[in-house]
């Protein structure tokens, strides 16, 4: 049984094992307790050893950070923090972890100091709360989509598309970097290379998800995507999880919907499903955790266009670092300032113009503005961006002119505007964005395992 399961149950008197983490011991030469956890929940259970059925020596070994396993009686708790307790009966010591070097001793240690150690990281218990909670919103994501007759669809992660214009792209090649084939004009001639063609890692898998709603209607990928841009921020990694629903026949507002049930319905499934690891996190870092939380279940999404928020900011007093008009794409502060002080609720913005706007999106009939949408949510900003796509060939492939993107490149994507077009539509959630707002954490690098960011690849 794993530790979650002896600290639920009450089967006092049962012969027991249990296999984990030493977090602490204390007592005297006469008695012992261990605070053992497996992982499978954020609590200890407690191993009491009764000295004198012990080995001193092997006791001794049993420290911070050691591993064991335990078998003895299940006894009901007479201490106040848990119910029941384990009386051991035998000890078996996997692996020992030496105090003078165990980085892990006491509690306190700061985010920064555990980055440095993210492979012993996740015995800590806000790293267990975080890996469970990361888990948690994994299931819930497949489980939403499933019970939606949404089809999951693998995307490839290399790509040789580099025009969906996301961000800056990692390279992919197997040629040698000192001595690389040239062309005539002293260019790298990758015809050479593994793949006959320059490719890279993907930054969305957004494109190859149309082609995948064109057939199956409903689908959703939820995969590693990679930024190389050089953003030293707390909200962005240069490798992080996105889920991309698309869906044949949703226009803007149902993309909307969507969107809204689908942020709502994980956030519900985290209140409802990861107490424990909330309450702890809530209160170790962030009183107002729960509220915040619940605030998204209750309130309606308020929806504006592009253009009325830059009115409410232009009209707002506010001092923003950047400034505000119309044309400008809209920065952090000035989304939370539309999310925390106007509106007091999440907001989905629309219609964004079309210069700041990927290619694909689809054009209004005013000639400026596109039908993007954005959800603002406090604290996070941005957690969504999507929008319903131009179905129109014409209208693409023109704007794709405009843009001067590589025609030939893409000629697999604007087939789905030439062979049974359909009005179409999707979005993009960053699963790290998501889970900083679930988990109340301040830093992206502190919701995914091993983050990768710039000058640091570690683990
Ligand atoms: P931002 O303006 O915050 O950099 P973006 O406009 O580049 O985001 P999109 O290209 O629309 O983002 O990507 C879709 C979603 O992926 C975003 O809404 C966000 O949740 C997430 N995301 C984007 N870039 C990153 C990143 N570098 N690290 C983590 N998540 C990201
Ligand atoms: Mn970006």
């Amino acid at each position: 049984m794993r530790i979650k399961e002896l600290l639920s149950s009450r089967d006092f008197g049962a012969d027991v094992e249990a296999k984990g983490w030493v977090r602490t011991k204390r007592g005297n030469k006469n008695i012992a307790f261990i605070a053992l956890n497996d992982g499978s929940i954020i609590h200890n259970i407690q191993v009491v050893i009764e000295m004198e059925k012990f080995d001193e020596e092997l006791v001794k070994k049993v420290t911070t950070g050691s591993c064991i396993a335990v078998t003895g009686k299940l006894v009901e708790s007479p201490g106040k923090e848990q119910h029941v307790e384990i009386h051991a009966g035998s000890l078996k010591l996997y692996g020992t972890a030496d105090p003078e070097t165990y980085p892990l001793q006491k509690k306190g240690h700061t985010l920064e100091f555990l980055r440095e150690i993210a492979h012993l990281r996740p015995r800590t218990n806000t790293f267990g709360a975080v890996l469970r909670i990361r888990h948690a919103m994994s299931f819930a994501i497949h489980k939403y989509f499933n019970d939606h007759g949404f089809y999951y669809l693998h995307t490839p992660i290399i790509t040789g598309s580099d025009a969906e214009g996301a961000g800056e792209m990692f390279r992919v090649t197997t040629l040698d970097a000192k001595n690389p084939p040239l062309l005539e004009d002293g260019t790298i001639d990758y015809s050479e290379d593994f793949f006959g063609r320059q490719t890279n890692l993907t930054v969305s898998g957004q494109l190859e998800g149309e082609l995948g709603a064109m057939a199956l209607s409903n689908i959703y990928t939820f995969g590693p995507t990679f930024r190389a841009e050089n953003s030293n921020t707390p909200r962005h990694l240069a490798e992080f999880w996105m889920i991309e629903p698309e869906m044949a026949f949703y226009e803007i507002n149902d993309n909307m919907n969507l969107a809204e049930d689908f942020l709502k319905y994980l956030i519900r499934y985290a209140l409802d499903n990861c107490r424990d690891d909330l309450v702890f996190l809530s209160e170790m870092y962030d009183k107002e955790l729960i509220d915040r939380l619940n605030f998204i279940i209750d309130n309606h999404f308020e929806r504006i266009t592009y253009t009325r928020g830059i009115e409410i900011l232009e009209q707002s007093g506010e001092k923003f670092e950047f400034s505000v008009s119309w044309g400008v794409d809209l920065q952090t502060e000035h989304e939370r300032y539309l999310v925390e002080k106007h509106f007091k609720k999440p907001v989905i913005v629309t219609d964004y113009p079309k210069a700041i706007k990927a290619f694909y999106m689809k054009q209004n009939d005013d000639g400026k503005t596109v039908r993007g949408m954005d959800v603002l949510f406090p604290k996070i900003g941005e957690i969504i961006g999507g929008s319903q796509r131009e179905e129109d060939l014409e209208k693409l492939n023109n704007r794709i002119k405009e843009l001067k993107l590589p025609e030939k490149e893409l000629w697999w994507y604007i087939d789905t505007r030439r062979f049974g077009s359909a009005p179409h539509s999707g979005f993009g959630l960053g699963f790290e964005r998501l889970l900083l707002f679930v988990t109340g954490m301040g830093n992206i690098r502190d919701v995914i395992p091993f983050p990768r960011f710039p000058k640091n690849a570690d683990f």
